[in-house]
């Protein structure tokens, strides 16, 4: 005679079964956000090599950090309104537009899953407008000196006025490209990514490096990807409170005022 299962042979199969994937969840989880990490920072890489090739073509003038992405500025909800898309609009891209169209590489991830989650935190924030992220980076405010001009004048003397590549004598530690949060977080930043372009001040609320990355549970306890004016993509943070500011300014040297 054939021996069918017992139900409590069936109940100690389905126990180690639970068993085990409580034990190999957490692991396939960090797999998969290690795989969106990867992603992320092969996005970049192409980020840098998309502003090598306009700064050749262009004299080494950085673009304009508030229209390398649209040509009138960057302004409230288009990173995640569909109805702006480049590729279906083209004729609103930026100066850098030409060099990242047809790439697949505008949004990491790890932030469409964040982004999606934690809406659109911007006070002008239209609701009519479903959040669906198109272009998640955004570039460094101080190449092409365009922080420069909007940072109080008691700090134009430690901050350099660049516009030609060359006046970076730190390449390798200033980012060209990186994530912004778009949230606030307590004591550093007011605004979450509300333009396409990252301006770090110091005094104040400022824009900061988004911490979405490895973070468990809480979001500012996570790294950020940049891509740095040399073309080398690195882990960042926010932390402690001027990192973004040190990164972004080409003196590479922490503020005289914090
Ligand atoms: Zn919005
Ligand atoms: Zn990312």
């Amino acid at each position: 005679m054939k021996k069918a299962f017992t139900l409590i042979e069936l109940l100690v199969v389905i126990a180690i079964i639970a068993v085990l994937m409580a034990i190999l969840m957490p692991a396939l989880r960090r797999a998969k956000e290690q795989a969106m990490n990867v992603q992320c920072r092969s996005n970049l890489r192409n980020y840098g090599l998309a502003l090598r090739m306009y700064l050749d073509d262009n004299e080494l003038i950085f673009p304009v950090s508030l229209e390398w992405l649209y040509a009138d500025g960057g302004n409230g909800c288009r990173w995640h309104d569909a109805s702006k898309n480049l590729d279906t609009h083209p004729e609103l891209g930026g100066s850098l537009w030409p060099y990242l169209a047809n790439k697949d590489i505008h949004v990491c991830p790890t932030f469409l899953r964040v982004a999606k989650a934690m809406s659109c935190r911007l006070t002008v924030h239209d609701g009519s407008i479903p959040v669906e992220p198109q272009y998640g980076y955004t570039m460094n405010s101080y190449l092409h000196g365009d922080a420069w001009y909007r940072v109080p004048q008691e700090f134009h003397g430690q901050i350099k006025k660049t516009a030609n590549e060359s006046s970076v004598k730190n390449p390798s530690r200033v980012f060209s490209f990186g994530e912004e949060n778009t949230w606030s977080i307590a004591g550093i930043s007011g605004v979450g990514i509300n333009d396409n372009n990252l301006r770090s001040t110091p005094n104040g609320n400022t824009d900061c490096f988004a911490t979405f990355h490895g973070a468990s549970g809480n979001l500012n306890n996570g790294v950020s990807n940049a891509v740095f004016v040399d073309g080398h993509v690195e882990k960042v943070t926010p932390y402690p409170r001027p990192n973004t500011y040190i990164l972004s300014w080409p003196a590479g040297k922490a503020p005289l005022k914090w």
